[in-house]
């Protein structure tokens, strides 16, 4: 059942998914309605398309966005993050059967824009979360591999919305402990969990990095290693938390400690995030924080396509170089440089 395995992170995929050319010219209608219909290899198909970074792949694929919108914003967005070795596919895989039992489907997306320069991705192992992929109920997807950290946020962001259109109740977007992804994707999941390791110094880097300031929630995981060095971590952690206020008064995040590999503590773990969805849900921040998530990315394509727009402008190009060398030669000021290359943008 080839659909079952995790796909590929880029580009084209087998040979049945791409029937002509690497996307199909399938029309964007139709993909729409099989992606509703919660056909995971329409879904597979959708995110590959909108990946592509082929201007034609764009415009289907913002076609395609605009179609399966209306029926997007259904699922439990969370964000999963801690450093690479701290648990984090075998936490999503025990979670992930674990809702699976319970009767939920559960999609799982990545952000590593680390991949690109590796050219692997934190998913693209098949070897992880072997049996999790193996579910009909589950969808896994790698992480894009191209671009930079904004590219690959901005794909993940919109095959999160295709993961909802397809029914997913839970999508659970996994980050590595590097860079600012997890601002990227604390930036568009409704609750963001931090692991951590048991051992002292592990809450030092979080806390250095400022990644415990966005968690929601926080997890010590491997507690079966050293039952006391867990509590001990726990302890730690949630003093620390003290230095933050949560964006929410109704919330201070959790500290649980449990074992990914026992499956010990998901029981835990999901309450935590039920009554997280419950208390943010009732006081309407859970909508507010996605409303400020949508137009702050928003914002930041705005930002993006300036810059582009910028870039590719072939009088920039022409007086850029000059233009610096005075800036570096302060026989120009920044900002006389900077407005007059600015101007070719038009008013
Ligand atoms: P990731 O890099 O964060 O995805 O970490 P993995 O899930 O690949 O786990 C790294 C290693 O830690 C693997 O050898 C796991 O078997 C092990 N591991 C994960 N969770 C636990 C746990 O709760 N207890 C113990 N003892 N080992 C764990």
């Amino acid at each position: 059942m080839p659909e079952l395995r995790p796909e590929h992170p880029q580009g084209c995929v087998s040979s049945e998914e791409r029937p002509q050319g690497c996307v199909s010219s399938e029309r964007s209608d139709t993909l729409a309605g099989d992606v509703l219909a919660g056909r995971r290899r329409a879904l597979a198909k959708a995110i590959t398309l909108v990946e592509s970074r082929r201007a034609d792949h764009r415009a289907q694929a913002q076609r395609l966005l605009a179609a399966i919108l209306p029926h997007s914003g259904r699922s439990l967005r969370v964000g999963i993050s801690g450093v690479p070795g701290v648990g984090k596919s075998t936490f999503i895989e025990a979670l992930g059967i674990y809702l699976i039992e319970r009767g939920q489907r559960v999609a799982v997306l990545a952000v590593d824009p680390s991949s690109s320069l590796s050219g692997g991705s934190i998913l693209g192992d098949k070897t992880r979360m072997e049996r999790l992929s193996q579910r009909p109920e589950a969808f896994i997807r790698p992480s894009p591999s191209a671009g930079s950290l904004g590219g690959v946020a901005d794909r993940t962001r919109e095959s999160l919305l295709l993961c909802e259109a397809a029914g997913f109740d839970v999508v659970i977007v996994e980050t590595v402990g590097v860079g600012q992804s997890e601002t990227a994707v604390a930036g568009m999941t409704d609750i963001f969990c931090l692991l951590q390791l048991p051992n002292a110094g592990d809450d030092l880097q979080a806390l250095k990095k400022g990644i415990v300031e966005l968690a929601d929630l926080i997890v010590i995981n491997k507690a079966d290693l050293d039952a006391a060095a867990a509590t001990r971590a726990q302890a730690q952690m949630k003093s620390a938390l003290a230095m933050f206020r949560h964006p929410s008064p109704h919330w201070t995040p959790p500290v649980l400690t449990l074992s990914a590999l026992l499956k010990e503590g998901m029981d835990a773990f999901w309450h935590e995030v039920e009554r997280y969805r419950a208390t943010l849900g009732v006081s309407g921040e859970l909508a507010a924080r996605r409303r400020h998530q949508a137009r702050a990315w928003m914002w930041e394509l705005i930002g993006q396509g300036l810059h582009e727009r910028f870039r590719s402008n072939a009088a920039v190009d022409r007086e850029l170089p000059a233009l610096e060398a005075a800036v570096e030669a302060g026989t120009t000021t920044p900002a006389a440089a900077a407005a007059q290359l600015l101007d070719h943008l038009g008013h």
